[in-house]
């Protein structure tokens, strides 16, 4: 397994500064930057090239998370609108390969946050599991994992469960398309989160942690020794990235719903602080 973190953890807006980014996350002791997908497509050739060369120097791998937006959703109704989503995805994977980014994670299926005015959910799944099967060719053709991210209630009709996710990526059926598999909206929608973990088994292609209120693995009640345990049992060996938010305000906390400060007002050190003790927490833990 390998640790990483979302750039989010210090900034309230999604564009991130990445070069900084990387160098911040390695020092912490990280293997794993996560950035925004979104980010690839708006910078220029030099700032690709410089993000690869850095993340190349300092041993770190990118991987890259996207929330498409709702005129960018491949199970739209409108073939346009799916088209438009493929050419956004393809165009992400495409920027991705310019920076040697393997994994792409998020809801890819649709798009997010999910607005509810459509619930026709096994029409949506059928032109999802047909559009991901584009998008999966893509991401075989650039040596990429597409990582379908399994959400909540409140922000997919689509996907809420591994269960639900494992049967989607059996009839998409292609060895890069995975699932990531995320302990926040597990906690609200699984029974046991680490049997969650062994049902997808070699689906799972990414993990996402954090505790139940989205603070850092540690601060919470999440059951981290039996989750790391499960992982072990099915042999993972992907990315385990951490996406904590405690910082109230911008778009990320508005996207996020963070209403309020769960940092205990830490400054920029603090923050640097809890994130280091929370990367050896998790580490003790899911090495057993
Ligand atoms: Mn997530």
């Amino acid at each position: 397994m390998k640790f990483g973190t979302l750039f989010a953890y210090w900034t309230q807006d999604w564009r991130g500064d990445y070069i900084p980014a990387a160098k911040k996350v390695k020092d912490i002791g990280f293997d794993i930057l996560e950035v925004g997908a979104g980010d690839l497509l708006t910078m220029t050739d030099t700032e690709l090239s410089e993000l690869k060369a850095v993340s190349k120097d300092l041993g770190l791998t990118i991987s890259s998370n996207i929330g498409p937006p709702k005129d960018k959703d491949v199970a739209s109704p409108d073939p346009s609108v799916r088209e438009a989503g493929i050419a956004f995805l393809r165009d992400i994977m495409k920027a991705m390969d310019r920076i040697d980014s393997r994994v792409l994670v998020g809801v890819t299926y649709t798009y997010w946050p999910g607005q509810f005015d459509d619930l026709d959910k096994p029409a949506i799944w059928a032109r999802g599991v047909e559009s991901v099967k584009r998008l999966g060719r893509v991401a075989q053709d650039l040596n990429i994992d597409l990582c379908l991210e399994v959400v909540n209630r409140f922000e997919t009709l689509v996907l809420n469960t591994s269960e639900e996710g494992i049967a989607f990526c059996k009839e998409v059926d292609n060895p890069r398309v995975k699932l990531l598999l995320d302990t926040f909206h597990m906690n609200i929608e699984e029974d046991n989160l680490p049997d969650a973990f062994r049902l997808a088994g070699d689906y799972l292609g990414h993990v996402h942690v954090g505790e139940g209120n989205r603070k850092l693995p540690g601060q919470g009640h999440l059951p981290w020794e039996a989750m790391g345990q499960a992982l072990r049992d099915i042999g993972f060996d992907g990315g385990v990235v951490m996406e904590p938010f405690l910082k109230a305000g911008g778009r990320v906390g508005e996207d996020i719903k963070v209403w309020r400060d769960l940092s205990n007002g830490a400054d920029d050190k603090e923050m640097d602080r809890m994130i280091r003790e929370s990367l050896s927490f998790l580490k003790k833990a899911f090495a057993g």
